[in-house]
């Protein structure tokens, strides 16, 4: 089969579409034929590799999937061949304590299908475990799905669970424009909140504004903490909803109301925020995290996509043979939205 690979971290010429030998399917595993992968930012910091993080190498990544059964391993029994399934990208031991209580996310085995211990879905063929299979809602075309997995599970964990949300309060939804940023949206609206879109053009904060969001604060050309102010009658945001870290936390803190949250899933523009520890006690402040979501959000979601009541959103689909563009598109910002590779 055809698949992008690399061999060594590096810029996007790392990035290899060759021939690879097919996978075989073990027997709880199941085999799909990709029809869809979307991109995140993680494959980004798969190809450039981190500092203490040791890829195996050549790697294969791509962690949002969607595709249609080929064969399914002799263990298996709920999938069968010919479904058109969405790939829930979390493994778990399943017997820890963590596994056991649903925060299967928690778990201490935890792995990520197309993230650093495992190849992913940028190719013709990918094995799966059939405890990921998710089947595809009618609604939804393999496009679709493949742009749900990650950035709606992170965002639903980190609005629902960690943050929990409440009706009538102020979302401030940092990068409003990025994957999960469209997802931060649409979730935050659905438990009746009043969404601040933050972004860096017009065109995207036009297209946050069509997805729901209430207000527009364009970081590029606006005070971001003065327009936070403004927009809240000086009380500050509710919950900000962060995956950019770096130097806007410094900016943010102060700006968080009595009482309120700052969840972060990501640190796409700086590893290092500061924090006036000042304003976490004397407001009451509570700073949290998330990675992914459970498998049981994951099947929430795809419940609500089912209704229409969430939708992904795709800036554009580009041919598997051009990831390198698509991670170009990534790191420059210039996507509202998935991009989704199709092989
Ligand atoms: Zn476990």
């Amino acid at each position: 089969m055809k698949a992008i690979r690399f061999h060594e971290h590096g810029g996007r010429e790392v990035l290899r579409y060759e021939s690879v030998p097919d996978p075989a399917p073990r027997q709880t595993e199941v085999l799909l034929r990709v029809k869809a992968v979307a991109l995140n930012h993680l494959d980004v910091w798969l190809r450039t590799g981190l500092p203490g993080m040791t890829v195996p190498l050549p790697k294969i990544g791509g962690c949002d999937i969607a595709g249609e059964v080929a064969a399914v391993g002799s263990l298996c029994s709920r999938i069968a061949v010919g479904q058109r399934i969405l790939v829930s990208p979390g493994i778990s031991c399943g017997q820890c304590a963590a596994c056991l209580r649903g925060a299967d996310n928690l778990c201490r085995a935890f792995k990520v299908i197309g993230g650093y211990a495992m190849d992913g879905g940028c190719a013709d063929f990918v094995c799966v475990p059939e405890v990921n299979c998710i089947p595809v809602p009618d609604s939804l075309d393999y496009q679709g799905a493949a742009a749900v997995p990650v950035t709606f599970v992170t965002a639903w964990n980190m609005l629902v669970h960690q943050a929990r949300v409440a009706a009538g309060e102020d979302v401030l939804v940092m990068g409003a424009g990025s994957g999960v940023g469209t997802a931060a949206v649409q979730v935050a609206k659905l438990f009746g909140a009043r969404v601040i879109a933050v972004a860096g053009t017009e065109e995207k904060l036009a297209k946050a504004k069509a997805l729901g969001a209430d207000e527009e604060i364009n970081y590029a050309r606006q005070d971001l903490g003065q327009e936070i102010r403004r927009l809240t009658g000086k009380r500050g945001a509710d919950v900000v909803f962060e995956h950019v870290g770096g130097a806007t936390w410094q900016t943010l803190i102060p700006n968080i109301a009595s009482g309120g949250r700052l969840v972060t899933c990501g640190a796409s523009a700086g590893y290092e925020g500061s924090v006036d520890i000042r304003y976490l006690f004397s407001k009451s402040i509570s700073i949290l995290g998330a990675f992914l979501g459970t498998k049981a959000d994951m099947l929430t979601v795809v419940g609500h996509l089912a209704r229409g009541r969430l939708r992904p959103v795709i800036d554009r689909t580009l041919p598997l043979a051009e990831c390198a563009e698509g991670h170009r598109l990534l790191e420059e910002r210039a996507v509202f939205g998935k991009v989704v590779l199709l092989p």
